[in-house]
């Protein structure tokens, strides 16, 4: 038995999901190397994704009673297994929301998001980044070095939400320069896909959102039209803005049945359909009506194959994600920020950052 004080050593606070709609903040032993190739990270700073919500309501129900919740973050290195090379104890790291071991088949051909032994996992299958210290598996994959002087709470952004919108929206949408682009749902992720899809200059960027703020802030972000969908009618106003064509591109970063078939609806010929949304529901499929006109549908896990570059335009300032960051929460009071995170119409919540202080 170890005695008080070695015990309370061991010790850490977290938030803890107990089943739906219940979560605490609460003790739980502190994690440790398990596998050599395991990293040990003190967080320093994270956040909460939509993804948090979804399993808080049941939806991802492979999600155990008890399991430490969190998946973005960045930290710093406590210790590293004996086969990490490319960390050392005191790094200042971005933790990658997936976790790949870089020797599967499917980490051969850089699909990360379905390593046959990680993939997402953090906050999902494994404790998560929303404690004061997270195990990272397969560290040399899956921590990235944060170079001097960066701002660590625009990194966070690149845990997950700035790869997803560039993977999953604007490479699979295959923007280009000159595209007409709408983007379906201007939350965080939406946003981040409004953000990155400007890389490509495309001619138009059309935000549709029920949420009037969003919508402004959308403004503001580089979108060249918003279109509120609850009090326009989304469909008319893109075909009189694209002379009855239709958009070259169509992002859906909501997860619900109207906002892809309003996608479905707006493609023009030649046009690409990119999901981004997580869906709980089937989706109906107009293939009466697409069946001729060349599009293409993709879907994706993001892969945070970008990472590495995306880390480039932000620490060169040509990319600004901190623009996302609304709230700002110490650790411990992390249930308070899932309220504001839940209610984000009412608190104008895009993201917030939890410091670890
Ligand atoms: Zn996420
Ligand atoms: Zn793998």
């Amino acid at each position: 038995m170890p005695s008080f004080s070695t015990q309370k050593y061991y010790l850490m606070k977290a938030l803890v999901y107990h089943g739906p709609g219940k979560i605490e903040w609460e003790e739980k032993p502190k994690p440790f190397i398990l596998d050599p190739t395991d990293a040990l990270i003190k967080i320093y700073k994270t956040t909460i994704c939509g993804t948090d919500l979804h399993i808080l309501k049941g939806d991802v129900p492979e999600v155990a009673d008890g399991r430490i919740l969190g998946h973005e973050g960045v930290g710093i290195v406590e210790e590293v297994g004996s086969a990490v090379t490319g960390f050392k104890k005191g790094d200042r790291v971005l933790i990658s929301c997936i976790s790949g071991c870089g020797k599967c088949e499917y980490c051969k051909k850089g699909m990360y998001s379905h390593c046959e032994k990680g993939g997402w996992i953090l906050g999902h299958l494994i404790d998560g980044t929303q404690a004061e210290y997270v195990r990272i598996p397969f560290a040399d994959n899956s921590l990235y070095h944060i170079p001097e002087g960066s701002d660590e709470e625009a990194l966070v952004m690149l845990s997950d939400i700035l790869p997803t919108a560039f993977e999953c929206g604007v490479l699979n949408g295959q923007v280009k320069p000159g595209d007409t682009v709408a983007i379906v749902g201007a939350g965080p992720i939406g946003l981040a896909v409004l953000l990155t899809a400007q890389f490509y200059t495309p001619a138009a960027t059309i935000m549709v959102d029920i949420d009037d703020n969003r919508l402004q802030v959308a403004g503001t972000f580089g979108a060249t039209h918003t279109i509120n969908s609850s009090t326009e009618n989304a469909f008319e106003e893109i075909m009189n803005l694209t002379d009855n064509k239709g958009v070259d591109v169509a992002i859906e970063a909501v997860g619900i049945p109207t906002t892809f078939e309003l996608c479905e609806s707006i493609i023009a010929p030649g046009g690409r359909i990119a999901n981004v949304g997580v869906h709980g529901k089937s989706v109906s499929l107009h293939l009466e009506k697409l069946w001729s006109k060349n599009i293409t549908i993709t879907t994706r896990l993001v892969d945070t194959v970008s990472t590495s570059m995306l880390l480039k335009t932000v620490t060169s300032k040509k990319l600004d994600p901190a623009k996302l960051i609304t709230h700002h929460f110490s650790l411990k009071d992390i249930v308070n920020a899932y309220d504001t995170f839940q209610n984000a119409a009412r608190e104008k919540t895009l993201k917030v950052i939890l410091t670890n202080d």
